[in-house]
């Protein structure tokens, strides 16, 4: 029997691979035996793997799961590392702009936090 790697369930794909049926709401991609994506139909998906719909469809939610996980954790990453990057341009900008030893003598000296930071999300859009 064939190794089956399920890859998850698509919409963009309305054609079965298998028996060609066309207008499916949706298609379950399937890699056998480690080959490229196929798109079946739940039935057909099925039969050709010898296991029930109920468990194509687990199957292939897993996977739409396993996916979203991971689109996260790139999204996650994406916003850290966004954060952590305003956040040292706020440093440089502040030691650029205002004076004094620290950064609340900074900030102070250009009329506390807040207008302060107002003035550097202005100016960081600016050089966006
Ligand atoms: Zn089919």
């Amino acid at each position: 029997m064939a190794i089956v790697t399920f890859l998850g369930t698509t919409d963009e794909v309305s054609t079965c691979d298998c028996c060609g049926k066309t207008r499916l709401k949706s298609t379950v991609a399937l890699s056998l035996n480690g080959g490229e994506a196929v798109y079946y139909g739940v039935v057909c998906a099925a039969r050709a793997i010898g296991r029930s719909e109920k468990e194509v469809r687990a199957g292939a939610r897993a996977a739409d799961k396993a996916k979203a996980l991971a689109k996260g954790e790139v999204e996650r990453k994406a916003y850290h590392d966004a954060f952590v990057a305003r956040q040292e341009r706020w440093a440089a900008w502040l030691q650029a702009n205002g004076t004094g030893r620290d950064s609340y003598e900074r900030e102070a000296s250009l009329g506390g936090y807040a207008p302060a930071w107002r003035a550097f999300l202005a100016s960081d859009r600016a050089a966006a």
